[in-house]
């Protein structure tokens, strides 16, 4: 009996030593004190490219915190440490920029690796802790894209166009276009031979300063900026004074009134006109921008254009870049900026576009009426307002000199009449430019010629090495 009892209650401890070793190894497993998940670590704002100016930022974390990190950079056979930090309390969302020391400015390969270690506050692994090891491979660009000016019009109009080629080149080239000082974009298109590109660009006639810069940026962030010498030529466009009748406001306003959204459940005429005239226009010239912002992808050699004259015999009755101010009952309620040529013959008068094209829109637009817009390339487009019939689709090719659709009183208008419009990559240019031969071949034809043959003498030994 006695020694059964010894051993049972051996056993006894036996078990509770057992339970209290498994008890506290799952103490230990279940303990966030224990916690086996390593730090996450990510480079931040980063595409595998690297100019060593822009600091490197890492973004670490741990759900025990971190203990310590250091960050290496490893050239070939050389390891430089560049940061090495301990944390005397555990720390959360740790954010670490790290600059190039000076002393390593010159690397022996232009890939490296940088490796991130970090070490999380966890008692596993015997207090020591998790350990990530993480390497980003980067490539290092230091370089500059080329960005160049090739040639461009001698000077350009308020309102106007002008033409630009120029050359870009890097071996990680990502971006590049003009910017002018308002932010505008303008894209180049291929031109004749690699690294050449040739854009139109256009001052709107709504902003006073006009200047232009071409900017092409790497994938490691280096920045080239070439401005474009133009000579800039001030327009005078007119500011005039409209007042609103009542025969067009209880004519066309109440008609229009009734089909757009925008106007639903507002009753005054003049509130009415004013929707129209501000909400309504915005919507559709934005609809307008959109479908003339494109730019072709392929390399061009050329670019012929005729002058512009849609309206055979066609009188101009409303200029491109009118400030309009709508006056009612002596006071003025509304304004616009007039964004085209009104030109008017004959009713339901054919309109015969000069150049060819393709169709890119051929539908209603609000207050410009049935509307189809022809792109003749290189991100030049030609719109037409207010027609009766529209005898084209989006995406069919016109030839020069197709009747397209007929003039008419469609959208917001008094009488039958074109509202010819012209676009440079979204922006309304002054058409008169475009119905100018002499204007034409100056500013875009001769431009173009000279520019290829500047390409082609770069061409030449010279551009050898
Ligand atoms: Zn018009």
């Amino acid at each position: 009996m006695q020694m059964r009892k010894k051993r049972n209650s051996k056993s006894i401890i036996g078990l509770v030593l057992l339970i209290g070793v498994i008890g506290a190894a799952l103490f230990v497993f279940a303990s966030p004190d224990f916690e086996r998940n390593k730090p996450e670590v990510s480079l931040v704002d980063n595409n595998g490219y690297w100019n060593m100016k822009k600091p490197l930022v890492f973004q670490l974390d741990d759900e025990s915190g971190l203990k310590s990190y250091s960050v290496t950079l490893k050239d070939g056979a050389t390891s430089y440490e560049l940061r090495q930090e301990q944390f005397v309390e555990p720390k959360h969302d740790v954010v670490v920029s790290v600059e190039v020391p000076k002393r390593i400015s010159q690397l022996k390969t232009d890939e490296v690796i940088i490796t991130i270690e970090a070490v999380d506050a966890s008692k596993w692994n015997f207090l020591s802790g998790n350990v990530r090891t993480h390497e980003f491979p980067l490539v290092i660009d230091t370089k500059r894209p080329l960005a160049s000016i090739v040639t461009n019009s001698y000077g350009i109009g308020k309102g106007g166009s002008a033409l630009v080629v120029y050359r870009v080149s890097d071996a990680n080239l990502s971006d590049f276009h003009i910017e002018t000082k308002t932010g505008k974009r303008f894209r180049g298109q291929p031109f004749f031979k690699d690294e050449f590109f040739v854009s139109l660009i256009a001052w709107p006639v709504t902003v006073e300063d006009f200047g232009a810069t071409l900017v092409a940026e790497d994938k490691a962030g280096n920045v080239a900026r070439a401005s474009i010498s133009l000579y800039l030529k001030e327009v005078d466009y007119r500011t005039r004074d409209l007042t609103l009748s009542e025969g067009y406001l209880e004519g066309k306003i109440r008609e229009l009134a009734e089909e757009y959204p925008e106007t639903q459940g507002v009753e005054a005429r003049i509130e009415q006109f004013k929707i129209i005239n501000e909400e309504v226009r915005v919507a559709n010239e934005a609809l307008i921008h959109d479908m003339t912002s494109h730019v072709p992808e392929e390399m061009i050699d050329t670019f012929s254009i005729n002058a512009m004259y849609p309206l055979r015999n066609g009188k101009v009755l409303g200029d491109f870049g009118d400030h309009r101010f709508y006056r009612y009952e002596g006071k003025r309620v509304s304004e616009s900026y007039h964004l085209g040529l009104d030109m008017a013959s004959v009713k339901q008068a054919p309109i015969t576009p000069q150049n060819s094209g393709e169709v890119v829109f051929a539908d209603e637009n609000g207050i410009y009426g049935n509307m189809p817009i022809i792109h003749h390339g290189m991100g030049l487009y030609t719109l037409y307002g207010h027609c009766s019939m529209v005898h084209v689709q989006a995406g069919d090719r016109v030839e020069a000199g197709a009747v397209i659709a007929n003039t008419g009183v469609t959208g917001s208008v008094l009488g039958d009449h074109l509202h010819f419009g012209v676009l440079v990559q979204g922006v309304d240019v002054r058409p008169q430019e475009w119905m100018d031969r002499q204007w034409i071949r100056l500013n875009i034809t001769d431009v173009m010629n000279d520019a290829r043959e500047s390409i082609s003498r770069l061409g030449g030994p010279a551009a050898q090495d």
